[in-house]
């Protein structure tokens, strides 16, 4: 291990989707920031910025304008302007319209390693943030005077940063959270998602759809070139026969679930699968450290708000910082700080979790009572005022008290 010791305002552990966006969105403050990142952006093997298309809710899309990064996304994003909502073996479907809630689009598609490079060249053009990569971080020490991380490079190498405040966006499976002593409850679906893109016979219109299957729900997206992402949920036991079928059966089985409203589908791309697992962390902060992102909480993809949700995650500590720096409190571990935001954060974040999985559960549901309301629910979604509003408003993240970026104000 090298003695040499680098002092920063504040440690990111993880560069994935959220702890780049974090970096990025406290560059007007100037702190002197370090983002310490395992697998390099390109990298095949890179977990968050792959081949998966993430649905950006408005609040995203306001921060991002806020951050000055909006006009780089939305050229490399697919705007959706209705959700259709529809569950296999039943007649009717419900539908939000972009125009209904006054708004020019629902949300905005964009695939994982396309907003990366978006965010990564912004990142670059930045004096006050270090990338360290790839490096990991592989112990902490949080004390009342500050934080330290041992990083080790990917020669094995290791060096020590301190910080005021250490903030952890390592993922669901967060080596920092534990580090940190908290306990996070899992809770496995036995499912997996199954990612791809394909070709609709059909225009899609800009639709997003979500369809309630036997075996889970299912999503079909708006991409760019014509083309459609989907999520498939399949059983974990069903997940390997289906990751091996060759392309013409698995679209055969896809269209099967999803049924013909798109026409035919042909031409799917490289599949991928992942494991859904709720994951919910038993607090949000320790000794000059907090929790961000899926660290903090990882969801069913059911209701594509993991990363918008994140994203509330780093407004809102974005904005604690923020208030910190201006006021008369120039430590950022301070603990006025870290009960701010895990107060903040947490109804926001209880009711996501709460509401994805009550999603999970209801469609996912054989059993003939949960049926009945399910259909009761699906009336209600579409006939019972508000209900559908108050859905969309969740699902645009524009739901409960809004941090700064999350409303589209700049933080300087
Ligand atoms: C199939 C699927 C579809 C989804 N679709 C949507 C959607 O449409 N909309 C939406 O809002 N959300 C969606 N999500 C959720 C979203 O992908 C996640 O919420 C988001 O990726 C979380 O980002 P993160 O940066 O917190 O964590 P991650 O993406 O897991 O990134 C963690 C980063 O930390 C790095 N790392 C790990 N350990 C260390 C360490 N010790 N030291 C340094 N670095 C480390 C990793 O290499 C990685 O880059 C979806 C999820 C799935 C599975």
């Amino acid at each position: 291990m090298s003695n040499s010791k680098q002092h920063y305002d504040i440690v990111i552990a993880g560069g994935g989707m959220i702890g780049t966006s974090l970096a990025l969105a406290l560059a007007p403050l100037g702190l002197a920031v370090a983002v310490v990142e395992a697998v390099p952006r390109v990298a095949a093997a890179q977990p968050s910025f792959d081949d998966r298309s993430t649905a950006l809710s408005r609040s995203t899309q306001r921060m991002f304008e806020a951050m000055d990064l909006w006009p780089g996304i939305v050229a490399a994003s697919t705007p959706i302007r209705s959700i259709h909502v529809s569950d296999q073996g039943r007649f009717g479907f419900s539908h939000i319209e972009a125009e209904e809630q006054g708004v020019e689009a629902l949300g905005y598609v964009v695939i994982n390693r396309v907003l990366g490079s978006v965010l990564q060249e912004a990142l670059e053009s930045l004096d006050c943030v270090d990338v360290i990569c790839p490096a990991s971080i592989v112990d902490v020490d949080l004390a009342p005077e500050c934080a330290t991380a041992i990083v080790e490079n990917a020669d094995g190498l290791r060096h020590t940063l301190t910080c005021d405040l250490l903030v952890a966006s390592d993922g669901a499976n967060s080596a920092v959270r534990e580090m940190m002593g908290i306990t996070a409850r899992k809770s496995d679906y036995g499912q997996r998602a199954v990612i791809g893109n394909l070709l609709p016979e059909k225009d899609i219109d800009n639709t997003a759809y979500e369809r309630f299957t036997e075996q889970g729900p299912l999503a079909v997206l708006p991409v760019a070139d014509d083309r459609a992402g989907f999520i498939w949920t399949v059983s974990e036991e069903d997940a390997e026969r289906v990751m091996a079928l060759d392309d013409d059966a698995f679209l055969a089985e896809l269209q099967e679930q999803f049924g013909f409203r798109l026409g035919a589908f042909s031409k799917v791309g490289k599949r991928a699968s992942y494991p859904l697992i709720l994951s919910k962390a038993l607090r949000l902060t320790a000794t000059r450290s907090v929790l961000i992102g899926n660290s903090a909480h990882g969801l069913h993809p059911v209701s594509a708000q993991g990363f918008n949700l994140g994203m509330r995650d780093v407004a809102a500590i974005v904005d604690c910082i923020s208030d910190s720096v201006a006021g008369t409190e120039s430590d950022l571990g301070n603990r006025f700080l870290l009960e701010q935001y895990s107060r903040w954060r947490r109804s926001d974040q209880k009711k996501l979790v709460r509401f994805t999985d009550s999603l999970v559960k209801l469609f996912g549901s054989r059993r003939r009572p949960l049926r009945v309301l399910r259909n009761i629910g699906m009336l209600g979604f579409d006939f019972v005022p508000g209900v559908r509003s108050t859905f969309a408003r969740h699902t645009m993240g524009l739901a409960g008290r809004l941090p700064r970026l999350s409303r589209g104000v700049p933080i300087k």
